[in-house]
Parts: C-alpha cells; sequence; structure tokens
C-alpha cells in the first residue's frame, strides 16, 4: 500500500523549496519502488501529486506534455497526461549493441517509437504508461542500465568523452573514472537529497566536448611538468537562467583521488543549507556567484575535508574554437581501426532507427557505440576497410555521416512537445530551421552551433552556442505564438564566452529568414580566413 504522508498544517504557507525539502526529509524514493508498481497496478488516478511532482524525477521519470506542442502550440501552460518520459543514464554515453536492442524494443512497444538522445549522453523515451514503468525498469536492471538518477537533486548522469580509449590526441582514457564516479555518485544514497541537481563530467580529451566549463564538478586530464598524468578540476559551472563558467581549482590531482575528491564536492554541496532556501538558487555556482565562495577558499574545504592537501595545478593549454560532433570517419589510434560517427538532427531517433544502428554496430564493428552531447551516435572499433560500407548503410537508415553546417551544428531540447516547464517547441522548429537555413544558405561553409532551447532552463545549451535561440511566447498579428530571443557569441574552451541576449526576438516562423539576414551578412563581410 502507498504510504501517503499528510503535510503539516502551514503547508499551504510553503514555498516550493520548502515543499520539496520536505518530501526529499520524508522519503529517499530511491528505496520505495514498490510504490511505483503498486501505481502500475492500480493505474494512473492512483499516483499521488508527491510522485507525479517529485519522487518519480528520482526514478529518471517525469509527467510529461501533450506531446502536440506545434509551432504556435500550447506550451508553458504545465499540461498534465496520463503519459510519462523517462531518460535512461549512458556514463560516459557508452553503450552495447545488446543494450541499445533492448532500448529500441522498449522504444517500440512502449514509446510510440520515439527516442531522443539528450545533451548528457542519456536516451530519453516518451508516452510511457504507469503500466508500463515497472517493466521497462526492470528491463533496463538486466542490461545494466537504469534511469535511477537521470533526474531529481541528484548526480545527474556522469558524461565523458565519446572517444575515450580510442582517440589519438587523448591523454588520458578518462572513461573508466566516468564509470567509477557513476558508480560511486549516482544513486548513493548518501547523496539522495541534495539542495538540486548535479552534473559532473570527466574527459581525457584535449578539445573538452563534454563541455567541463558548464559542469558543477569537471575532470580534465593533465600532465604535471615531469610527464605524471592527472587532473585538474572545474566546480561551479552551470547554464539556466543564469550561466557561469566553472572555476578552476588549483590542484593537481591524481587518478586514484578523482572519486574522493567529487565526493568530498558533493558533500560540500549537500551540506550548504543557504542553498536550500530557494530552487531558483540551488546549485553550487550559486556559492561563487552570491556567498563569497571563492577557487581559494572552495579549495581549502576540499583539503579540509579530505585531510591533505594537493600539489598545485599544472598549467594547461585550453581547447580551441572546433566543432566538437565527431560526425564523419576518423581513424582510431588502434591500427586498423576507425570510427563513425552519424549526425542525429536534434537527437531525434525511432525505436527502428536503434535496433538498426545495433545491428550495424555487431556487422560493422564489436558491438559498442557510443552517444554524444551534440546528440550523435558513434559507431567505434569499425575495419577501416568497411566504414565506408558503413555510412551507406547509415544512410539508408537516415542517419548521416557528413551534413550541412546547419545539419550538424543544431541541438534541440524538449520543449513543448513533451517538457512541461517549455515555453515554445523545439524539436519539430528545429529540423524547420535546418531546411529552410540549408535552402536559403547552401554557400555556408563554417562549422556553426546552433542551440535551439525551449525556456531559459537552456538544457539545449543557448549560451555556449555561436547562435543561441531562447523559446518565448510573443503576441503577433493578435495571437500568442512561439517566438525566439537571439543570444551570439558562446563559446567553451579556449574563447569561452557566454552568449550575449542581443535584444532581437521574432516570432518562430520569421527565425529563418532573420538568421539567412544574419549570416548572409557575415559571409559577406567577413575577411580573408575568418571564421
Ligand atoms: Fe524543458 Fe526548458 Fe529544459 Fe527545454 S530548456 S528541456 S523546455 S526545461
Amino acid at each position: 500500500m502507498t504510504q501517503i504522508i499528510a503535510p503539516p498544517k502551514e503547508a499551504a504557507k510553503e514555498t516550493k523549496a520548502q515543499r520539496i525539502e520536505r518530501l526529499k526529509r520524508e522519503k529517499n524514493p530511491w528505496e520505495v519502488f514498490d510504490e511505483v508498481r503498486a501505481f502500475a497496478r492500480e493505474g494512473r488516478s492512483s499516483v499521488v501529486p508527491e510522485w507525479a511532482n517529485a519522487y518519480f524525477k528520482w526514478w529518471g521519470i517525469y509527467t510529461q506534455g501533450d506531446g502536440i506542442g506545434a509551432v504556435g502550440g500550447k506550451g508553458g501552460e504545465g499540461l498534465a497526461t496520463e503519459y510519462f518520459m523517462m531518460r535512461i543514464g549512458l556514463p560516459n554515453g557508452l553503450l552495447t549493441s545488446h543494450q541499445l536492442r533492448t532500448i529500441a524494443d522498449i522504444t517500440e512497444r512502449h514509446a510510440r517509437n520515439v527516442a531522443d538522445i539528450t545533451t548528457r549522453q542519456n536516451i530519453q523515451l516518451h508516452w510511457l504508461t504507469i503500466e508500463d514503468i515497472p517493466e521497462i525498469v526492470d528491463e533496463l536492471t538486466k542490461i545494466g542500465l537504469s534511469p535511477k538518477g537521470a533526474c531529481g537533486d541528484v548526480v545527474r548522469n556522469v558524461t565523458g568523452c565519446p572517444l575515450a580509449g580510442i582517440d589519438h590526441e587523448e591523454i588520458a582514457d578518462a572513461s573508466s573514472l566516468a564509470v567509477e564516479l557513476a558508480h560511486a555518485l549516482v544513486a548513493n544514497p548518501e547523496f539522495y537529497n541534495l539542495p538540486r541537481k548535479f552534473k559532473i563530467s570527466a574527459t581525457g580529451c584535449p578539445v573538452w566536448c563534454s563541455y567541463p566549463e558548464i559542469n558543477d564538478v569537471a575532470f580534465t586530464a593533465i600532465k604535471n611538468n615531469s610527464g605524471e598524468v592527472g587532473y585538474t578540476v572545474r566546480v561551479g559551472g552551470g547554464l539556466s537562467n543564469e550561466p557561469h563558467l566553472a572555476v578552476k581549482l588549483d590542484a593537481f590531482v591524481r587518478p586514484n583521488q578523482a572519486v574522493d575528491v567529487a565526493r568530498a564536492i558533493t558533500a560540500i554541496f549537500r551540506d550548504q543549507e543557504v542553498l536550500r532556501e530557494s530552487r531558483d538558487r540551488a546549485r553550487i555556482k550559486y556559492l561563487f556567484m552570491k556567498e563569497n565562495w571563492t577557487a581559494e577558499s572552495f579549495l581549502a574545504e576540499v583539503e579540509r575535508r579530505l585531510g591533505y592537501k594537493f600539489e598545485p595545478g599544472a598549467p594547461e593549454k585550453l581547447p580551441e574554437d572546433v566543432l566538437r560532433d565527431h560526425v564523419g570517419i576518423h581513424k582510431q589510434k588502434q591500427p586498423g581501426l576507425s570510427y563513425v560517427g552519424a549526425s542525429v538532427l536534434r537527437g531525434r531517433l525511432t525505436g527502428d532507427q536503434l535496433a538498426a544502428a545495433a545491428d550495424l554496430a555487431e556487422r560493422f564493428g564489436n558491438g559498442q557505440l557510443r552517444t554524444t552531447i551534440m546528440q550523435n551516435l558513434i559507431f567505434v572499433n569499425i575495419d577501416t576497410a568497411r566504414a565506408g560500407e558503413l555510412a551507406k548503410e547509415l544512410q539508408h537508415i537516415g542517419l548521416h555521416v557528413d551534413g550541412t553546417p546547419f545539419w550538424r551544428g543544431a541541438i534541440a531540447c524538449t520543449g513543448t512537445e513533451f517538457c512541461k516547464l517549455a515555453i515554445s517547441e523545439t524539436k519539430g522548429f528545429t529540423r524547420w530551421l535546418v531546411d529552410e537555413l540549408q535552402e536559403s544558405l547552401p554557400q555556408f561553409d563554417q562549422q556553426l552551433k546552433l542551440h535551439v532551447t525551449g525556456c531559459p532552463n537552456s538544457c539545449g545549451q543557448h549560451w555556449i552556442a555561436d547562435i543561441g535561440l531562447e523559446g518565448k511566447k510573443i503576441k503577433h498579428e493578435g495571437k500568442m505564438v512561439d517566438a525566439y530571443y537571439f543570444c551570439v557569441g558562446g563559446a567553451v574552451g579556449a574563447h569561452a564566452a557566454i552568449a550575449r541576449p542581443v535584444g532581437y526576438r521574432a516570432p518562430a516562423t520569421e527565425v529563418p529568414a532573420a538568421l539567412t539576414r544574419l549570416l548572409g551578412a557575415y559571409l559577406n563581410e567577413r575577411t580573408p580566413g575568418e571564421n
């Protein structure tokens, strides 16, 4: 039987933050999955608001929007439907064909054949009924995957370099660290009640496609002056309404210290009661933005908790501005092997495509795949002599190993189609926008990060895009319609910067024309060699 704890009498006066904090104190949702099984037996109407609005997230599950959300649709109205969406965590984006085939099967049977690769290397499913959920969680558990911790006030999916172990240039294969961090921290009961979500990445590559600058904690591999490999640590990155690039701690962290460092930082975050007063200010970045913490004071607290001091950090070379989509056929460091990166426009795939991808990964390689933060899919360990053949097969299933700069650079969050926080529709809009730009600017020849996000929460990472579009509603010809605010000049790496809102906004239907004018002017006015 589901146990419902009555809220205290003063509940009516509770703020949202107080209510969520109370719910978290009352229950660790990971310990009571039997309650979900009971909902599944008793049907959607048995789901109590505490679960629908909060506890489900600890199991990677949200109630979803109505699946309509077309341009000019009903976004932002918090539509409650009988359906749920679920994120499946994939530490470092690592996937096997066996796992992918199971996800494909779940997508076809339970999710109306729609799956999205997210900007944290997860796979997200929609249209799930409460009756389906226990079966799906059980099936995922059997293949070593889980939605646990993919949402909620917990450590989220640990991201990493999708080329870990195969990249010529990598300093270290940090995927084992990413997986270790996931095992140690994600779904760890010690950290089931954090002030809010907590994002960790670990990468050993020199181009940082896991975007350490926008994670709460990020490890990037580095060599010190003696040639020893270790990690630099950054803390306090995040986007949302008030973007903040992570600060670097002056410490050289040895590989065997990294998990303890991450644990100590997560504990520091957990213990900051001040961050629990407002949901809008409950990220670790606010210690630096509002509470006067500095890189020095933060490191001192980490060292105090661990009981030892670190050597100073090694000098690092920040990555230049390169497109990190890994699309195309590229040689691996292993002789005779290549990886083949397929560009998945806005991360959207069907169950059939997932199943076909699993088959191709086995036919042409050893069944290993990786998801990326740019919402793409990489096939690894492919016999170089057959990589071209794989590319043709991928073309047949609608996955491209090349593409225009618009196709390759477009990213989209969930939007009103399924996200109840969304203001504007994103996935259909992005597909249409890319089609329009390909037609209006066929001569466009530069890489371009074009990120579309359906609300200020910035899951589509518009703050670090060359052109970021933030969803709004505006009145147009007498009707409230989807619209976008334009932000330009965001970047990570050596030229890291938050994109600047330029004060221009347009109804969604007018965005392609506006971008055509902007990018056309750039093409006409750029100096030779300018990117
Ligand atoms: Fe939803 Fe907003 Fe995140 Fe997009 S940015 S997925 S609309 S919360």
